[in-house]
């Protein structure tokens, strides 16, 4: 999609730190990371947020978690613990509209967010 900036960091016209890919799948570094792993995980179908998700996108979603849990091990943070979250509107802090996981482990997470 054109104007999404997450289009063009999966087309590769603005320059990412890659960790993971498939045919579904991107996942890169948080470029403002807010903690030691960082990582934004995210579909190469163009998704606006949670609010735009169809049936037909529930495997996808699958897919998505499925590339946490193995960028998480890959980086070596299964035993030790992470959090994904994913905010959808701008109430709960979303400012990129591409769909994506939030990847965050490194340090302690503390509960509720903030
Ligand atoms: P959200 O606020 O949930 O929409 O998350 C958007 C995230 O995208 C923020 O954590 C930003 O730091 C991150 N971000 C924005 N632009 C870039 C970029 N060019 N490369 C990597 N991360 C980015």
């Amino acid at each position: 999609m054109s104007n999404c900036i997450f289009c063009e960091i999966i087309e590769g016209s603005i320059p990412s730190e890659i960790v993971y890919e498939d045919e579904a799948v991107f996942a890169f570094r948080d470029i403002n990371g807010q903690a030691p792993l960082h990582v934004l995980i995210i579909p190469k179908q163009h998704i606006a947020s949670i609010n735009d998700l169809e049936t037909n996108n529930a495997h996808l979603i699958g897919q998505l978690y499925l590339a946490a849990k193995e960028i998480a091990q890959t980086e070596g943070y299964t035993d030790q613990g992470y959090r994904v979250v994913m905010n959808c509107g701008e109430a709960a802090g979303q400012t990129v509209f591409h769909l994506h996981l939030h990847l965050l482990a490194g340090r302690p997470l503390t509960w509720p967010p903030g």
